[in-house]
């Protein structure tokens, strides 16, 4: 009678599982490994509304900003997460950039998350404090180099895009001990400091960056792509770094959307298929456009392809982080 019994609850709670369709009202959160007001926040907030909408309008997804040490608090949280579809991580080039940067990374980027597809890529610039004397590009670096030792650079951590830019540029134009780093929980605060004043220049995404240049809240000098943003009304007229002399200098931040390993397939379809709706939505894609962001639409929107892509980018990445021997633990 008790074996019955026990038999008939585990049939009654495989119902019930089975009944229960994903997500239901149960909150899924976004982990943002970076402080909330930066590009990657931005990214992830416009994105929730838009898998909102492509999931029903029901699902009721919640961004997690968790921040700190360049992206890498807020991936080992979602790798060590339940793997229910509940915690998902949002995350951009850092993804490809700690595992030669940390030497005690607590998750493998390629082993500890299944990858639901690829969002967005998005250049960057070089901006500057609005007290700064300089002007142009030409003017930027030599204010900088008669400057060395006197001014410094906010970036998002060790491993961030930020961080990143900041040490291809200053190895490029050889003033790696001109400036002193100043790290943030993201470049939402970073910005907050350097229209302030309290910092003195920062490489950061366009989309974090466009409305304050437009303002007129900080300086822009360079674009980090290899050609000019021809096609931005805002950006058009800056230079390439790579114009300015700076021969190779190609940098662009992409951001994908991952779930712990062990997250059930059919769910990872699930959210593979929304984040495909997501990216086709107008309101979206018009957003992402006023920032200068390209929304992905080749075949990285898949997840075998996001995978090949972030394991090419941790293999392009790792001799320019060595190059710069800089290292954390
Ligand atoms: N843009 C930042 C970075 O430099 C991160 C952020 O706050 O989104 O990586």
């Amino acid at each position: 009678m008790k074996r019955l019994l026990v038999l008939a609850l585990a049939a009654t709670s495989l119902f019930a599982n089975a009944q229960t369709p994903y997500p239901g009202t149960k909150p899924i959160s976004i982990v943002v490994p970076f402080a909330a007001g930066g590009p990657t926040d931005r990214v992830a907030r416009d994105l929730a509304e838009a898998m909102r909408k492509a999931m029903g309008g029901s699902a009721n997804f919640v961004v997690e900003n968790v921040n700190g040490a360049g992206g890498t608090i807020g991936a080992t949280k979602v790798a060590k997460a339940n793997p229910d579809g509940y915690t998902l991580l949002l995350h951009h080039i850092g993804m490809a950039s700690a595992p030669s940067l940390y030497r005690k990374l607590q998750y493998k980027p390629l082993e500890d998350f299944e990858y639901l597809g690829m969002i967005n890529e998005v250049p960057m610039t070089l901006i500057g404090k609005p007290q700064l004397p300089a002007n142009t590009y030409r003017d930027f670096e030599n204010y900088i180099k008669a400057n060395a030792g006197k001014l410094n650079i906010a970036h998002a951590g060790l491993g961030s895009a930020s961080h990143l830019c900041g040490l291809m540029w200053q190895s490029a134009i050889n003033a790696k001990e001109a400036m002193t780093t100043i790290p943030f929980g993201g470049t939402g605060p970073a910005m907050n400091a350097l229209v302030g004043g309290q910092v003195d220049l920062m490489c950061d995404q366009t989309t974090n960056t466009t409305g304050q240049i437009e303002a007129g809240r900080v300086k822009a000098f360079a674009v980090t792509t290899a050609k000019p943003l021809s096609k931005h009304k805002l950006l058009k007229d800056y230079p390439s770094l790579q114009e300015m002399g700076l021969k190779g200098f190609d940098l662009t931040i992409w951001h994908g959307l991952y779930a712990p390993k062990g997250t059930p397939a059919a769910i990872q379809t699930q959210l593979n298929n929304a984040l495909k709706i997501a990216l086709k939505d107008p309101e979206f894609m018009k957003k992402q456009d006023g920032l200068g962001a390209i929304v992905v639409t080749d075949k990285r929107v898949e997840p075998a392809a996001h995978k090949a892509f972030v394991t090419a980018e941790i293999a392009k990445l790792k001799p320019v982080i060595d190059a710069a021997k800089q290292f954390a633990d």
